[in-house]
């Protein structure tokens, strides 16, 4: 395995993913295929969104002995009918929906060892929110001692040893940095489906964070079992590099379509909101016309088009440097989203952040609303300008916010002030204090704010 990072914005980074079948550029989506059942085959998949990592499950593969032994026959990738990258998943998560799944935690890895997944998964123990800190503890022990004993059986498999811990910041930190510690080498961060179902975004951020913190930062981090594009450009910015996604297929099910802002009800629809070759090809009218079927297959290949166009819209931003941006317009299409910025504000999560933020950007800083002061960058210029520049004179002379550069705009303000007196001239921008001498550097060079601000006063 090659994990190779060619850019990086904000703590999220796009890299070069290489396993036995091929390259993968992060961040990406794995769509999550049913071996007993697929709406959507493999191949349909590489040709309309170029899909070359996908996940299935290697429980329901063992559990049937059809499958299971044409997986050992010719290897799940013949299988499954797919030459890209093929990660398993073990049944924890089958454990966690359907109560006791009876596994040997050794048996499963050796089985996707043997049927040659690129990325296998410990049956690790699925945390959830409503259980008692002392039983999260248990099962996040529980998955430690498991990730170490699995180890020893991956063989030439990748083996991908999931974050537990569920909502407690702390023990999310301590399992990361103790199977950082194993030579695992790929980390999902589990047990935030029941976040993700109820929107508690704010604790989903509080456990990314935590995770990010004590894993080794050369490895591939996984938000395992979110796939709804609300929430990925978020999750790719606190440094999450795939997403798996079986939403595309539950929520068609449903007669629910996917979208970058939330979710519609087909039913409720009047009109499709979206240019994707389904919505192109189909009014609302012809969808109804369909079997329930055939609706259902175009609404889960709509809900992929949607979910692989965000990641390409973050991979963009990242490489653009405006990531920031987009999180934050995501943001503003869901409160409990929004809520959840505000997690990015308290004052150990931004120094986290700004440690990571780079130095430069490509692009100005675009003021999309309150949360933009609150950018590690903005940050970093505060806590430099607190801690770094000493005023030339003893006294200072503040004005209100003007367009830039400031010197310039004021100029007759200045050479006037100055025939005077020695002074400091500052601008009380909507960022923070802008000294005169440091108007033309970056961040402040390239801050752009709405027009109104721009005004004098
Ligand atoms: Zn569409």
């Amino acid at each position: 395995m090659t994990f190779e990072i060619k850019e990086r914005d904000a703590a999220g980074r796009l890299c070069r993913f290489t396993t036995k079948h091929g390259n993968v550029t992060t961040p990406n989506l794995l769509p999550v295929i049913n071996p007993n059942k697929m709406m959507i085959t493999p191949k349909e998949m590489k040709k309309r969104f170029g899909t070359n990592i996908l996940i299935t499950n290697s429980y329901i593969i063992f559990k049937n002995p059809e499958l299971r032994s044409k997986a050992l026959e010719s290897g799940v990738h013949t299988l499954i009918d797919f030459d890209g990258s093929v990660m398993t998943d073990s049944g924890t998560f089958q454990s966690y929906v359907y109560g006791d799944v009876h596994l040997d935690p050794i048996e499963i890895v050796k089985f996707q060892r043997d049927i040659g997944s690129d990325i296998g998964t410990i049956l690790d123990v699925f945390g959830t929110p409503d259980q008692t800190k002392t039983i999260i503890e248990q099962g996040m022990h529980e998955t430690i001692e498991r990730a170490r004993i699995s180890i020893p059986y991956k063989g030439e498999m990748l083996l991908a040893c999931p974050v537990q811990g569920s909502v407690y910041p702390e023990l999310r930190e301590y399992c990361a940095r103790q199977l950082s510690g194993l030579p695992a080498d790929f980390f999902p961060i589990g047990g935030v489906v029941p976040l993700m179902e109820n929107q508690r975004y704010s604790d989903l951020v509080r456990c990314i964070l935590a995770a990010k913190q004590g894993l080794d930062p050369s490895k591939p981090v996984h938000l395992f079992g979110a796939g709804h594009p609300l929430i990925f450009s978020l999750a790719v910015a606190l440094g999450c590099d795939f997403f798996d996604s079986s939403a595309y297929a539950k929520y068609a099910q449903d007669g629910r379509m996917i979208f970058q802002w939330g979710t519609e009800k087909f039913e409720d629809l009047t009109e499709l909101p979206c240019a994707c070759p389904i919505c192109s090809k189909y009014s609302i009218a012809e969808l109804k016309e369909l079997t329930t079927d055939e609706r259902t297959l175009q609404i889960a290949l709509h809900n992929l088009y949607v979910s692989f166009m965000e990641l390409k819209i973050i991979r963009v931003a990242l490489t653009e440097g405006w990531l920031w941006d987009l999180v934050e317009q995501r943001a503003s299409a869901n409160p409990f989203l929004s809520e959840a910025l505000r997690v990015l504000r308290e004052p150990t999560h931004l120094q986290w952040l700004e440690h990571h933020e780079p130095t430069s950007k490509k692009t100005a800083v675009y003021y999309t609303g309150p949360q933009t002061i609150y950018r590690p960058m903005i940050f970093r210029y505060l806590t430099r300008l607190f801690t770094r520049f000493e005023p030339l004179f003893q006294s200072t002379v503040v004005f209100p916010e003007g367009t830039k550069p400031y010197s310039q705009y004021y100029a007759k303000e200045m050479a006037h002030l100055l025939q005077q007196k020695n002074v400091n001239l500052v601008v009380n921008s909507t960022f923070g204090p802008i000294p005169f001498e440091l108007d033309e550097m970056y961040p402040e060079t390239s801050t752009w704010r709405p027009r109104r601000m721009h005004n004098k006063v």
